[in-house]
């Protein structure tokens, strides 16, 4: 169990990255979903041990990590938005001076074969001879992915992962990932809604430096369960509807917008149809409303204001 209390991060400025996050994170695979600049990041880099927190407290398995950082630094694995490569080293290369800048030890086998035992498990022992300039960016993914698990670390912070790459690199990256959080703790931050549905059986919405919500997918979607609708629009009445609702999505297709509106009393706006609710609808309410949003329809009876969305619970 990763346990964030009371996490502050206050750069230069003053600028306030983080104001108090509290979070409890169980093993397998963590999505912390939240907009550019929302502090993610700073989140990710905290919990890895890389940069200072102002004030609060990361435990690892109960043993605190910003009190010691070279203590948990062997139990940990960190893959970075932007991994450095040397262009000219072959992945092999490479790997092996990253484990060595790692310190991670070989125990038994040489750097080689451990290079190529990692390689074979990320997938990249074909390319293992090759330059890195020549890998595509899934391909960097994986090798940054094959450092991150040298040493077989109980925690694992990936940031951003999936920005940039194609759908089959995507797809290829997201089994990747889900192998890798059996038995471990593996923190994933993105603003790619669906990263988060595919991979996360749990994931926490932080929006400027707060977190917003700690939830299940499934838990995010029953809370706007017969509260979206969609309809289509002239793109000339789309600003105009933004205006008035809250728009949670708005595809265009055949020269017509189709637009989804989560409407908070269940009822439907005129030429709307109700429609099964995904992800990206859900986190727009979460990112909004936060944990002040109704939690089933007024007409369902009495009280329902603000039943709040944090709806992780401790495990057993
Ligand atoms: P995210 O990863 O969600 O995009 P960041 O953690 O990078 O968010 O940034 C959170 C906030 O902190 C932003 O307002 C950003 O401008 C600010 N910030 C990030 N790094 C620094 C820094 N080194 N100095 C000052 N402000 C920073």
């Amino acid at each position: 169990m990763l346990e964030i209390r009371d996490l502050v991060k206050v750069y230069p400025g003053p600028v306030t990255a983080l104001q108090g996050v509290n979070l409890e994170v169980p093993e397998g695979m963590f999505g912390l979903l939240g907009p550019n600049g929302a502090g993610k990041s700073t989140f990710m880099r905290i919990v890895a041990g890389l940069l200072e927190a102002t004030s609060g407290q990361v435990l690892l398995d109960g043993e605190d990590i910003l009190a010691d950082p070279r203590k948990v630094w062997k139990r940990l694995g960190y893959l970075p938005q932007e991994f450095g490569f040397y262009p000219h080293m072959t992945g092999e290369k490479m790997l092996a001076h990253l484990l060595r800048l790692k310190g991670v030890q070989a125990s038994g086998r040489t750097l080689r074969q451990l290079c190529g035992e990692l390689l074979e498990r990320v997938n990249l022992a074909h390319a293992a001879g090759r330059k890195v300039k020549g890998y595509s960016g899934g391909m960097r993914q994986r090798l940054g992915i094959a450092q991150a698990i040298a040493g077989n670390p109980r925690l694992i912070i990936v940031d951003e992962p999936t920005a940039g790459l194609d759908p089959e690199e995507r797809q290829r990256f997201y089994h990747l990932l889900a192998e890798l959080a059996q038995n471990r703790i593996v923190v994933l931050s993105t603003h790619i809604v669906e990263d988060v549905g595919v991979l996360c059986p749990r994931f926490a919405v932080i929006r400027q430096g707060k977190l917003v919500a700690s939830s299940r997918p499934s838990e995010a979607l029953a809370m706007v369960e017969g509260r979206v609708f969609e309809g289509s629009v002239d793109p000339s009445e789309v600003a105009e509807l933004k205006r008035r609702r809250q728009v949670t999505q708005s595809i265009l297709s055949e020269g017509r917008h189709r637009v989804r509106i989560f409407e908070p009393s269940g009822e439907a706006p005129l030429g709307f149809e109700e429609a099964t609710p995904s992800l990206e609808d859900a986190y727009f309410v979460l990112m909004r409303h936060g944990g002040e949003v109704q939690t089933s329809r007024p007409d369902e009876g009495g009280e329902t204001l603000a039943e709040p969305i944090h709806t992780m619970r401790k495990e057993g």
